[in-house]
């Protein structure tokens, strides 16, 4: 049987590389985006290249209605399969300060990483627990354990996705499926483009930002059947940075 993942905002950056790992996996990749069609096309060559194939689900994690549409209309043409892996990795970043910090900026960051966390999840989850066999990862950050200033909607954002991540791992784990959720420091993607990493990488043990390719790894492993064991835990990949 064809064992499918789906990696929401998988056409760029930290998404992409995990589409193409789990792609050498063997998994069909469903690659989710909201916007940019040239990059998600990318990615699914590169799934390609690695040796398995997809499709690309377009719609805005935010959009409760238009994620349930697009993941019934996928269920609807595969009646025989479901989607065995969801990795919640679609988010954003609008940095400032509280005190200057618009409402809108403080909801999309909420809508998309903890809004988009629910309304991805909750109709995979069903199947998953019929299968009894599941894996469920989410992409955090080391804003959502520590906070940083500057990122009150980011962090709470990451930190409400970690604490679901926990709640859920105990609701769903006697059905084979795991909830984990990965906290990545700086990573270099277009979401970190213009920072100053000159800087920043003198406050980093490791010295450097990490890869997307290193997150990718470690999704990967989450994935697998040998970390069967692991749930409801948050695992951080930051070079030493806490
Ligand atoms: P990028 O900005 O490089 O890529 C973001 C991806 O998310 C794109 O594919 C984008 O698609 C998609 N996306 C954004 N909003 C939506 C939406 N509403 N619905 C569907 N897809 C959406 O980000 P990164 O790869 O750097 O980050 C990936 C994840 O990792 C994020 O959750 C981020 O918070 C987290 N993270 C990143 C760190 C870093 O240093 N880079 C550190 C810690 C955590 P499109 O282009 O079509 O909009």
């Amino acid at each position: 049987m064809m064992r499918y993942a789906l990696v929401t905002g998988g056409s760029r950056g930290i998404g992409r590389a995990i589409c193409e790992k789990l792609a050498g996996e063997g998994f069909r990749l469903l690659i989710n985006y909201r916007s940019d069609d040239a990059a998600a096309e990318e990615t699914l060559l590169r799934v390609r290249e690695a040796g398995s194939d997809g499709e690309l689900l377009k719609f805005d994690v935010a959009d409760a209605r238009a994620t349930r549409t697009a993941l019934a209309a996928w269920s609807d043409a595969h009646p025989d399969a479901y989607i065995e892996v969801v990795v919640n990795n679609a988010g954003i970043r609008r940095d400032n300060l509280m005190v200057w910090l618009p409402e809108e900026d403080w909801s999309a960051v909420l809508n998309i990483s903890l809004g988009g966390f629910f309304n991805v999840t909750q109709p995979l989850l069903q199947p998953m627990l019929t299968h009894r066999r599941g894996r469920i990862i989410n992409i955090v950050s080391l804003s959502g354990l520590k906070g940083l200033p500057g990122q009150t909607n980011y962090s709470a954002a990451k930190g409400g996705v970690i604490a679901a991540t926990k709640a859920l791992s105990q609701e769903v784990a006697r059905r084979g499926v795991t909830v984990n959720a990965i906290a990545p420091g700086f990573i270099s993607t277009d979401m970190t483009a213009d920072l100053e990493e000159k800087e920043l990488k003198k406050q980093i043990p490791a010295g450097r930002f990490g890869k997307p390719e290193e997150v990718a790894a470690l999704a990967a492993f989450l994935a697998s059947d040998s970390a069967a064991y692991i749930t409801g835990e948050v695992i951080s990949i930051n070079g030493g940075l806490y």
